[in-house]
Parts: C-alpha cells; structure tokens; sequence
C-alpha cells in the first residue's frame, strides 16, 4: 500500500513495489535489531523481534531494565537505522565521488535540485533503475522514518522515551495528541499524503483516549 502497490499496472510497477517491500523489511529489521541486541547487552533476557504489517516490536524476556537502561534499548532502534543510514552513504562516498553522492542524498531527502560533477555514479542509476529505486528507498526510509519515530507520539519509540521522563502520564499522552494532530495537519497540508494524516490522525485519538483514562494522581 505505501509502495504503490495498489496503483501498480505494470511489471515495472509491481516490481517497483516489491522492491519498496525489500526495503521497508530490510530497514524494520535492522531497527528492530538494534533495540534486541541492545537489549541484550544490557543484561536482557531472550530477546524477540515480532514484525507487523505497521513495524515491529522487539522485547527481551525475563529481565527488567532501570530508566537509563530503558533510554538506551529504546534509542537503540532509530539510532541503529541512522547508523545504517551513515554507513550507506559512507560506502557511496567512497565508491564515487563524494559531492555527486550528498547531492544524490539531497535531493532525495529534500527535493533539493543538484547537478551531476562526474558521470559514474548517473551512469549507474540510469543504467540500473532498479538500484536506484532501492537506494532511494533505504536512504528515505532510515532517515524520515527514523525522524518521525522520535516524535512523542505513544507508542512510536519517541513517545515511550517521553513516558520515562514526564510526569504525570496525563502529559505524555496530551504530548501525544498535539504532536500526532500537528503531523496529522502537516501531513495532509504539506506533505499531501493522506497515509500520514489517516495514521496521526488515529494516533492522536487513541492517545486522547488514553488521555482521558489515566487520572490525575
Ligand atoms: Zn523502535
């Protein structure tokens, strides 16, 4: 559905698709790795990763974490995909030249227009458009997704990093409706996709709900 499946008329397009799935598989794992290997290290349990058509979840068995524990394991998942991120355009750098690689990597991430200086790595991405898709995605995906992750939004990971910190749990959840509701807005305004504002949208009344069930101590 979000890789245009759904719009997919041709062979080109359904592969287009499955490779956006590739990605998106590829970046939820590593994600998720990052919070179970940081779990264990920190003295978890067994520790499982449980993918969902939305993301996924990791958690470790048998073991309870302090709060700076939590901070770490929770910070582990978007900082393993930025990690990832860093490392793909390390590689690229190295493998062509470095000022057509940030622009690559500018335009995809901010639309910012750039001009080619050598014609390897063009050559490359026009010659093998496939490659091009993944790599758009890969670096799109650890990077935004990464970024709205950390939102305070529960139960996204920046949310469950705000439930360690404020109190009472009244002010997570209103933290989670406005910051949900905004993107939500944004979303439809700005970025005009109606995905982004459907799921803040939810997001933003589930945690009013929640808002409403938890008293003031
Ligand atoms: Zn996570």
């Amino acid at each position: 559905m979000m890789g245009g499946a759904l719009r997919a008329n041709s062979p080109e397009a359904i592969l287009a698709a499955a490779l956006f799935m590739l990605a998106a598989f590829v970046s939820i794992l590593i994600h998720e790795l990052g919070h179970a290997i940081t779990g264990l290290r920190l003295g978890g349990g067994r520790a499982a990763i449980a993918l969902t058509p939305f993301g996924g979840l990791a958690f470790n068995q048998g073991c309870r974490f302090d709060r700076t524990q939590r901070f770490w394991m929770i910070a582990a998942g978007p900082g393993a995909g930025f990690a990832f991120f860093v490392l793909l355009v390390a590689v690229l750098c190295l493998l062509f030249d470095s000022s057509d690689v940030l622009g690559l990597v500018g335009g995809i991430l901010f639309d910012i227009p750039f001009d080619f200086r050598s014609s390897e790595l063009l050559s490359l991405l026009r010659e093998k458009p496939f490659v091009y898709l993944v790599l758009n995605h890969l670096l799109w995906i650890n990077f935004w997704w990464g970024i709205i992750n950390l939102l305070p939004v529960l139960p996204l990971d920046g949310g469950q990093i705000a439930d360690l910190f404020v109190r009472p749990q009244r002010r997570v959840f209103l933290l989670g409706v406005i910051a949900a509701g905004a993107m939500a807005v944004l979303g439809f305004l700005w970025l005009h996709s109606l995905y982004v504002a459907v799921l803040f949208g939810y997001l933003a009344w589930r945690n009013y709900q929640n808002m409403r069930e938890v008293r003031w101590p």
